[in-house]
């Protein structure tokens, strides 16, 4: 049995640019869960709002529930529901799964995988991270859901056949196109000539086929890029800053840092260079941007 093979066709189910991280995110929490008591079940009723939780920060903007992947994780051959009336899961309805005592854990082929070979559990992590989010969020879910970071050095992380390859002149490509400043706020901190803080953003998530292109690019500082990756910020029309209403703080560093950005517009790119491409703009609208954006000008 390939295992990494199995981890990465759970990307199957998100075709066509549609981010479904449910199933990844179960199964890094049950990674996570396994390097702490490999002989652990997970009881529905009492993970559900841990796995609500990791839902709501880390999947789509639209309203979801634990339940789905709970049930139908089981299909990929990765895991297994039993209940008090035995092996089988009940199915994928909240009530279902509470009243029926249902608990899940890896699949036993692949919990003696993992015992047998311990690097594998990092290798089905690591791939489960960059199919189905972008580098800034992986150390912080590695956290979420509590899982060791991995002790080997990133040239042994998985090749997977067909995989491209990041292009590393992107980086430099972005910075330059917006001169080494936040497009958002302006920021351009630098210790003596090198830029400090700041980082070359993928509009369309590199793990979605955003291309390494300056045209799916934003040089954001550290802060702005967390936030654009969190759907906090968003571009829309006429390359102005869209801010969620769902984002809350009343600090005036916050109102600064972010309330007060809504409806500016975009710094940059420099004249010759190509702004960030609509159908990239409207992919992490619909992807990754929480809700609706607040009206500009309040703040
Ligand atoms: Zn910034």
């Amino acid at each position: 049995m390939d295992w990494l093979e199995r981890t990465a066709k759970l990307r199957q189910w998100s075709g066509n640019g549609t981010r479904a991280p449910h199933k990844p995110l179960l199964l890094l929490y049950a990674l996570g869960r396994f390097q702490d008591d490999a002989q652990g079940e997970l009881r529905y009723s009492a993970v559900e709002s841990d796995l609500q939780r990791l839902l709501t920060e880390y999947g789509p903007a639209h309203r979801t529930t634990p339940a789905y992947p709970f049930h139908h994780l089981v299909s990929d051959g990765v895991w297994e529901v039993r209940t008090d009336r035995g092996p089988g899961s009940p199915g994928s309805g909240v009530r279902e799964l509470r009243a029926t005592g249902a608990t899940g854990r890896l699949a036993p082929e692949l919990r003696d995988a993992l015992r047998r070979e311990p690097s594998l559990l990092h290798r089905m992590a690591r791939m489960l991270l960059d199919r189905h989010f972008p580098p800034s969020l992986h150390a912080e879910l590695c956290e979420a859901v509590a899982l060791e970071p991995e002790p080997e050095p990133s040239e042994l992380r998985p090749m997977v056949p067909g995989r491209r390859q990041r292009d590393r002149r992107m980086r430099e490509s972005v910075l330059t196109a917006y001169e080494y400043r936040c497009a958002f706020c302006g920021y351009d901190g630098r210790i003596g000539a090198v830029p400090v803080g700041l980082e070359a953003a993928h509009v369309r998530w590199w793990a979605f086929d955003g291309p390494d292109d300056v045209e799916n690019g934003l040089c954001l500082c550290t802060l702005h890029h967390k936030l654009f990756d969190k759907g906090v910020l968003g571009i829309g029309e006429g390359h102005r800053i869209l801010v969620s209403q769902r984002f809350a703080g009343h600090s005036a560093a916050a109102r600064e840092h972010v309330v007060a950005l809504a409806y500016r517009p975009v710094i940059g790119p420099q004249p010759g260079t190509r702004p960030v491409a609509a159908s990239h703009r409207t992919w992490h609208t619909r992807q990754v941007f929480q809700g609706a954006p607040r009206p500009g000008g309040a703040g």
